[in-house]
């Protein structure tokens, strides 16, 4: 018998680590820019075609190599910035794997000029496929330049993942905008298709954030710094006036590297406290500075988490620095949004979305926890602009409308054909509404929605109406609240009286083990239980009621499996599994405030339009078309 095994070729060990170090345009981006700020550069200019698809190129004023250094650049764990593993624990240039420069050259076609000061001559190498195709003498400015081409040319399947351009420019952006942040005493510019899109002169910080956030925030920024034997904290956080209701002006860095903690960024935000409306977000770019023995930043081969040896001190310290930095430059909650009606609207319909309400949950404690709800205040005033014009109807109903809006409706009173109630048959003048006063409207209880083939939610607005697909609504709203209790507002469980045990197929049961934290944030209290067993100790408070624990956990995971061909990131993926099992079906008879709710909460998400898979969630009828359309 003989032997099987052998050890892989290097050009394929080598595609291998790249899978890991080179993610998409936007991971070469990265790594070729700390190269430059680690080779000491001060000009540092990236260029791009095609969202980096076709070329990424850094040029650099730094120290430049050696013929020899140059080509051991490209060789795997090749690196000038560690000797041995001690120098792991006292890091202090962005790179130390020796890793990115083999990566790349297994997945692209490279060409490197490079050249120290003091030599003459620089040298050119063109590698592809890691194997060097050209290594000759040239003439090049001092420093370095490394041109990364046709990225994933050799490895179709790749090439093919990559996403469209715009997504993978947004990709580049955030790498490139970290890296530029981390240094605003350097020099960047960027250019894509030969269009330059930054250009950011050496500065100070405040100066950088400016030219990467926008003029608006200048006004915005309190300093903070803070300092004490084993860490120090400086930077700026927002103003509590300037906040946004999505994330992307939060920028960590650890001895100047960037990284992502939803365990930091909850310190920060907590030191605002009340200051902020829920579910928004300060900004801030905040750095902190620590010795380098106390953290390890070798968990994760993009290096974008990180591990502190007392992360609890590091949490505590953030937000008293915070804090402290708010309450020095006077920032005092008298807050224009707390002022503001709009935010004072008080929804007062029941909570209910396709399940009964759950009796131990009142609909105030439902209404005011939720992150998604307040966004749902917020996002009420534009929701209400739609319904404008029909307010009228309730206005003259029920009283609450000044004599003005009065004037400005022509409104008759009128019996309804079927007998019983009353219709009201509104002119409204031209500048009001924008209805004509020949398109008056008609319409039985203002703006009551109502359910067609337990599918379809019409309801009534201003301009028209709007039909729901009630599947797709649910799905979307369910998704959002979903996707952000992984964020950072884990959902309430409803405990069990008896604790269930699940016993898994052992394929599912890895699964389910993978996702467990995760599930778990999504309001289950799921414990291993040894083997293929699990202990089911409480579901989803919203969910609980009508579905057994097997059926729960049974779905999301059938969900969770069909989405992984869709290659999501796994909170994603989790978000949309949850929603796609627990949405309305079609079919599912609603309530008025039911329907109600679904539609304010519908409008109350990010993308109201569409579902997490894409499918269309309403359309809407203007009467104008409508009445086009009669005309034939
Ligand atoms: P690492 O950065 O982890 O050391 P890389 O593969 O990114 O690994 O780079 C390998 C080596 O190539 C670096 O250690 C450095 O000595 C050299 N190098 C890479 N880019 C540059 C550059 N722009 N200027 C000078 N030297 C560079
Ligand atoms: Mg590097």
């Amino acid at each position: 018998m003989t032997d099987v095994i052998q050890l892989l070729p290097e050009s394929v060990a080598n595609q291998i680590a790249a899978g890991e170090v080179v993610q998409r345009p936007a991971s070469v981006v990265k790594e070729l820019l700390e190269n430059a700020v680690d080779a000491g550069a001060t000009h540092l200019k990236l260029l791009l075609r095609d969202a980096g698809k076709t070329l990424i190129q850094v040029i650099d004023n730094g120290c430049g190599m050696s013929e020899t250094d140059a080509r051991m650049s490209f060789e795997r764990h090749a690196t000038s910035k560690i000797r041995d593993a001690k120098d792991l624990f006292a890091i202090n240039t962005m790179g130390f794997r020796g890793e990115a420069l083999a990566s790349i050259a297994a997945v692209a076609q490279v060409e490197l000029r490079t050249r120290r000061t003091l030599d003459e001559l620089g040298v050119r190498i063109v590698i592809e496929d890691s194997t060097v195709k050209v290594q000759e003498a040239c003439q090049t400015p001092a420093g370095t330049s490394i041109a990364v081409k046709n990225l994933f040319y050799n490895v179709p399947a790749r090439r093919n993942f990559l996403k469209s351009d715009p997504v993978e420019m947004r990709h580049i952006l955030d790498e490139f905008q970290h890296v530029a942040m981390a240094h605003p005493d350097l020099f960047f510019s960027l250019h894509h298709n030969d269009q330059e899109i930054f250009h950011l002169p050496p500065g100070n910080l405040r100066q950088r954030m400016v030219k990467i956030f926008g003029e608006q925030v200048n006004k915005k920024l309190v300093p903070v710094e803070e300092k004490t034997d084993i860490l120090r904290i400086t930077g700026f956080v927002g103003k509590p006036d300037y906040y946004k209701k999505t994330r992307g002006e939060q920028l960590f860095f650890v001895n100047k590297r960037f990284i992502k903690s939803s365990y930091l960024h909850h310190a920060v935000m907590s030191a605002y406290e009340e200051m902020l409306p829920a579910d928004s977000f300060a900004l801030y770019t905040l750095f902190l500075d620590i010795d380098p023995a106390r953290i390890d930043i070798n968990v994760h081969p993009t290096k974008q988490e990180i591990k502190f040896d007392d992360e609890k001190l590091v949490y505590n310290y953030l937000k008293v620095t915070v804090r402290h930095a708010l309450g020095t430059h006077n920032i005092t909650p008298t807050l224009d949004f707390e002022q503001e009606p709009a935010f004072q609207v008080t929804p007062t319909r029941t909570p209910t979305l396709n399940q009964p309400a759950n009796p131990s949950s009142s609909p105030g404690d439902y209404r005011s926890n939720r992150p998604e709800d307040r966004r749902h205040q917020d996002n009420l005033r534009n929701w209400q602009r739609a319904y404008a014009g029909l307010d009228m109807f309730a206005a003259t109903n029920g009283g609450g409308a000044t004599p003005a809006d009065r004037a400005d409706a022509d409104i008759f009173p009128a019996t309804e054909p079927g007998g019983g109630g009353t219709y009201f048959e509104v002119r409204a003048s031209a500048e009001n509404t924008r209805m004509d006063d020949e398109t008056g409207s008609f319409s039985k209880g203002g703006k009551e929605p109502y359910q067609i083939h337990g599918q379809y939610i019409v309801s009534p607005i201003k301009s028209g109406f709007l039909l729901i697909d009630q599947q797709a609504a649910s799905e979307r709203i369910l998704y959002e609240r979903y996707a952000e209790a992984l964020g950072n507002q884990p959902m309430a469980t409803q405990n069990a009286l008896f604790p269930k045990t699940l016993e898994l197929a052992p394929a599912d049961a890895l699964l389910l083990r993978g996702i467990l934290p995760e599930i778990n944030r999504l309001g289950f209290e799921i414990a291993e239980f040894g083997g293929n067993a699990f202990v089911v100790h409480g579901t989803p408070a919203e969910l609980s009621g009508n579905q057994s624990e097997e059926t729960l956990v049974e779905k999301l995971l059938a969900q969770y499996k069909d989405n992984l061909d869709l290659d999501l990131d796994l909170h994603d993926n989790l978000a949309r599994a949850m929603a796609r099992s627990a949405a309305l079906r079609r079919g599912q008879t609603l309530s008025v405030p039911e329907m109600q709710d679904l539609t304010d909460r519908l409008f109350a998400c990010a993308v109201p339009f569409a579902s997490p898979s894409g499918k269309k969630c309403l359309l809407t009828f203007g009467l104008d078309e409508l009445r086009k359309q009669f005309e034939g």
